[in-house]
């Protein structure tokens, strides 16, 4: 019965190979920056229109649509839809994004057009998702200032909302770089957190009456070094990447400087680790000042908390990739990656997971960037996706749930983000 279902599925997929595939390039030529994604939204919700699946319109330029009715078990599908400036004063799709959106689109169709959620105790939600890429700050500042988003990220502005709440599982997939392996699964993606430390100090003349300033210039000096000796302490699978850069320092060859400024992204691959060391960088960079008796101000941005995956759902996700392997070669397990995502934020509240697949040529964020393999980017992972639903629905004791959702969002929205914004 399940396997009949999934083969209606796929069988559908395969006939609509050329409209997938046309629909996907369509997507590839559209490439608007996050939070600006008009055109695209559009793109989505006409499509949805002519599928006759339901909709609505969220984080300003992102879609959420749904299929099936029962309330057992809602999976959550998220698509990222933006693009990227390519350098020359266009934008880009160089990450790929535009085939997330498409196989959002294609999950949804192949589900529908084949009625194979007609008698499933649960729902699948497809979340079109704006703004992933951490770029634009001053416009999404604007947009925060005007009340439209409540935060920089699609996915952030999203949580902040409620618009997942009650979903039980995320599926995800993003394109990777890889030349000869279809997929991969179970990677890591690094959090980070942008902080700005600023050293105050007394302005003297650095002739006559050195003595009479504090150097500020000295207290980020000192800081360097501590941050450098502190990246020591952590072993290289905790990845952390932490490059401080002196970005304003007062005063001139005769005058002691009374400020400097020293900021810095601190990169690290789990969510333990990342909060680990930002405790103990802060303390560097006030140990440091009141070595030197100044005074300090540690101002911390959020970026993306690191990705962490569900085992169980990855389980069934692989289980239908290897549908689509040639042989074990195909499938890489668990990469290191350097790389951040606010699918990372889901993670941390939902069971969630991030498969990769192949089929792009040319380096990422890049105007290089191109798909040529569209079998696996289009067909093989729409097939994924489906397959895993499928799988969700059929089999309960698949399914993985969130824990301690509520308290957790709690401190998600207070404590890192620090939104003071009332929480829906
Ligand atoms: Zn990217
Ligand atoms: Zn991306």
């Amino acid at each position: 019965m399940d396997q009949r279902k999934k083969e209606a599925v796929f069988s559908y997929i395969d006939q609509e190979k050329q409209k997938i595939i046309q629909r996907g390039d369509d997507f590839f030529h559209c490439a608007e920056l996050g939070f600006r994604e008009i055109k695209t939204q559009q793109m989505i919700c006409q499509a949805l229109e002519e599928m006759g699946i339901p909709y609505e319109k969220t984080a300003q330029t992102g879609v959420a649509a749904s299929l099936g009715t029962g309330s057992s078990y809602h999976i959550g599908l998220t698509c990222d839809i933006d693009a990227l400036p390519d350098g020359k004063g266009g934008t880009i799709h160089s990450c790929g994004h535009s085939i997330q959106t498409a196989a959002g689109l294609t999950v949804l169709e192949a589900l529908q057009k084949t009625n194979v959620l007609a008698e499933t105790d649960g729902k699948v939600t497809v979340f079109f998702t704006p703004a992933e890429e951490f770029i634009d700050f001053a416009y999404r500042d604007q947009l925060i200032a005007e009340g439209k988003i409540r935060s920089r990220s699609g996915k952030q502005d999203m949580i902040l909302s409620g618009v997942f709440d009650g979903v039980d599982c995320i599926l995800s997939c993003h394109a990777n770089g890889e030349a000869e392996a279809r997929f991969d699964i179970g990677s890591t993606l690094a959090g980070f957190l942008a902080k700005k430390a600023v050293f105050h100090g007394t302005a003297s003349h650095s002739g006559a009456a050195a003595h009479l300033g504090k150097n500020a210039l000295h207290g980020a000096v000192l800081c360097q070094n501590a941050i450098a000796f502190l990246k020591d302490q952590f072993p290289p699978e905790a990845g952390i990447r932490l490059h401080p850069v002196l970005t304003s320092c007062s005063g001139d060859v005769n005058t002691i400087p009374d400020q400097a400024v020293l900021e810095m992204y601190l990169r690290a691959n789990t969510q333990e680790i990342l909060l680990d060391c930002d405790a103990r960088l802060n303390q560097c960079i006030h140990n440091c000042g009141q070595a030197l008796g100044l005074d300090v101000t540690v101002e911390n941005t959020p970026g993306y908390l690191p990705l962490a995956q569900s085992k169980k759902i990855n389980a069934v996700v692989e289980k239908n990739m290897r549908l689509f392997c040639r042989g074990e070669e195909d499938i890489i397990h668990g990469p290191v990656s350097g790389a951040s995502g606010d699918v990372g934020d889901l993670g941390y509240l939902i069971p969630t997971v991030q498969f990769g697949f192949s089929g792009i040529q040319g380096r990422f964020h890049s105007d290089q960037f191109a798909v040529i393999d569209p079998e696996n980017c289009y067909i093989r992972t729409a097939k994924i996706l489906c397959g895993t639903i499928l799988d969700l629905f059929a089999q309960k004791e698949l399914r993985d749930y969130p824990v301690s959702y509520e308290e957790k969002k709690a401190w998600y929205c207070k404590d890192w983000l620090k939104c003071t914004a009332k929480i829906s």
